[in-house]
């Protein structure tokens, strides 16, 4: 027999659970995390999985991250409400509706004009007026808004992209996983300083590749 469909409380209840478990205490994070239903990027066949602490597949081959590495990403960020956020590889668009809710504007990016205006979608639909859409190879990063106070990268890169460390500010975070695509990759935080970069290495995580040029759709 089916189980019964789980109650929004206490729903909300293991998701959060899920994420404090995984590393995830900041509490201006869990609320934004709280507040930014994950059931609304998910479409189609796995839509009633979106509440469990899983990656799963979205349009264009991509996927939507593991809620408990967006938070531990989220949180690494450490975003100020006045910050400037970009994020590279919008997929589904949860990551940057997140990051919505925590700083002053958020510019994400991806090469699949499909899932931009997807996600485009959902940020009007929720009224999210501080995210700005952009289709386009991300790894250049986005010279006219640049300096960025904060920079996430959701897609794995052999290295820290050189453009995006160049637009990121002096004091800026940039939170990137980076390795083979295929392999485990590691969740880097790097800092910008007065007197140079500073890296930190914070899990292992498997993300879908970072790919140069725009997708066929
Ligand atoms: N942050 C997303 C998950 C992203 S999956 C979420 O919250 O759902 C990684 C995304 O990076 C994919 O959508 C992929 O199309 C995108 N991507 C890969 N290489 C890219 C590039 N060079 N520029 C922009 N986007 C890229």
């Amino acid at each position: 027999m089916m189980a019964p469909p789980m109650m929004d409380a206490e729903r909300t209840m293991q998701f959060l659970f899920a994420l404090r478990s995984k590393g995830v205490t900041d509490k201006r994070v869990l609320e934004a995390m709280e507040k930014v239903d994950r059931g609304l990027f998910v479409r189609g066949h796995f839509a009633g999985r979106a509440y469990e602490d899983l990656p799963l597949p979205i349009a264009c081959g991509q996927t939507i991250s593991q809620p408990g590495i967006v938070g531990l990403m989220t949180q690494a960020l450490e975003v100020q409400p006045r910050d400037k956020v970009l994020e590279v590889g919008t997929g589904s668009g949860y990551q940057a509706a997140i990051l919505s809710q925590l700083a002053r504007r958020v510019y994400t990016v991806d090469r699949h004009r499909r899932l931009v205006m997807e996600a485009r979608e959902v940020f009007d639909a929720l009224d999210l007026t501080n995210v700005t859409t952009i289709v386009g190879d991300g790894s250049f990063g986005l010279p006219d808004q640049a300096p960025f106070d904060r920079i996430v990268v959701t897609a794995a890169a052999e290295d820290p992209p050189g453009p995006l460390l160049a637009q990121l500010r002096t004091g800026g975070i940039m939170v990137v996983p980076v390795g083979q695509s295929d392999t485990v990759q590691s969740l880097i935080k790097v800092t910008k300083t007065e007197s140079g970069l500073e890296y930190e290495e914070l899990a292992p995580v498997r993300f879908v590749p970072l790919v140069e040029g725009l997708g066929q759709d």
